[in-house]
């Protein structure tokens, strides 16, 4: 077995994974591949353990400089569609902020230049980057239809290889602190914001999902023009992007407490039934703040192809009361989820419980 003693951790890809040994190549390549997500290295590094999947890398970096190991130096890992390329190459997941340009941290650039550093030296080659697969830098796209490692990477090759064999020449390099596009104004909001919002765009491995939901937070990042501009950072750690539809759209005031009336329910009534389950709703249906058609409306809404766990019922006004503690607020949130038949039961769901 081998691997980077720059690595913190090892957590082995799926046997299905990977393909054993390198077809006879030796390792002369290193290929920096962008992970399109802002995954901690062992996050990266575990998703690659589903079997099945296919594709794996040599290691994985976190945006907190963190390298984890996750297939031996001595096995080709499936990482940049091609087999020779790969059975000459280390392949080097890295994670990148949310943005056009998929950008990496200043410190995941460091992780980088010293893990290119080790595995020349340790394999005796220098960084060559010719634009093509000849050069000993080579990167996915140069392979196969994907924009990966992605616009700021891409721009860095040069940049790379040019610090990595300084250091290989015994040149001291001042730690590089990668160029990040300057916050940009002119949107809405600005950075430090705090904002509550009902949409939030999460982009992991290109899916580009859009939430609906409940969330607070505050802006960590804004990117003029976008089309979702703001970063929503929580406790330090950014969860999506948003915009200012989501953000206008969601009535509720970060910090703002619960309106006292009957028409919120925020303790546990004496008719509630404990049941930990998700909802799957197939039609549109209002969160309320109280389980009754007075309840207060929250604005927000669960609808088909979204999904809610609750811990608790109620039956009342003819109709089943879900009930949830809302993420974002720590109020109880109350919606039908059915209507009752004439014995109470929840004959005519509006969706499916699980
Ligand atoms: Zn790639």
């Amino acid at each position: 077995m081998s691997y980077s003693r720059l690595a913190s951790k090892y957590i082995p890809a799926s046997a299905d994974n990977y393909m054993r040994g390198r077809g006879g190549y030796k390792v002369c390549k290193i290929t920096p591949h962008h992970m399109a997500c802002q995954w901690s290295a062992e996050t990266c590094a575990r998703s690659f353990q589903v079997a099945g999947r296919e594709a794996s890398a040599n290691y994985c970096i976190g945006s907190d400089g963190t390298i984890v190991a996750n297939v031996d130096e001595e096995n080709r890992a499936w990482t940049s569609s091609n087999y020779y390329n790969d059975c000459q190459s280390i392949t080097i997941e890295i994670a990148n902020d949310n943005t056009d340009t998929w950008t990496i941290s200043p410190k995941a650039w460091n992780a980088l230049v010293n893990l290119c550093v080790d595995v020349c030296k340790r394999y005796g080659f220098r960084l060559n980057y010719t634009g093509n697969a000849n050069g000993s830098l080579t990167e996915h796209r140069m392979f196969t239809a994907t924009a990966c490692p992605g616009p700021y990477l891409h721009s860095k090759m040069p940049q790379l290889a040019q610090e990595v064999n300084a250091r290989l020449d015994g040149q001291t390099v001042a730690p590089t602190q990668p160029s990040s596009p300057s916050t940009p104004s002119g949107e809405k909001y600005s950075v430090s914001t705090p904002i509550c919002t009902n949409t939030l765009s999460v982009n992991c491995y290109g899916t580009g999902k859009v939430y609906k939901g409940d969330w607070n937070g505050t802006i960590g990042r804004v990117i003029k023009g976008a089309k979702y501009p703001y970063r929503v950072d929580r406790n330090g750690v950014a969860i999506g992007w948003t915009n200012d539809t989501g953000i206008d759209t969601d009535p509720h005031i970060p910090g703002g407490s619960a309106q006292s009336t009957p028409t919120v329910l925020n303790s546990i009534p004496s008719d509630f039934n404990r049941e930990s389950a998700t909802f799957y709703p197939n039609i549109t249906l209002k969160i309320r703040k109280a389980p009754t058609e007075k309840g207060i409306d929250t604005g927000f809404y669960y609808s088909n192809g979204m999904s809610v766990q609750y811990d608790g019922y109620v039956k009342r006004e003819g109709f089943v009361w879900i009930s949830w503690i809302s993420a974002s607020t720590g109020e109880r949130r109350w919606m039908k989820a059915g209507v009752l038949n004439s014995k109470g039961y929840n004959t005519n769901p509006y969706g499916r419980f699980v």
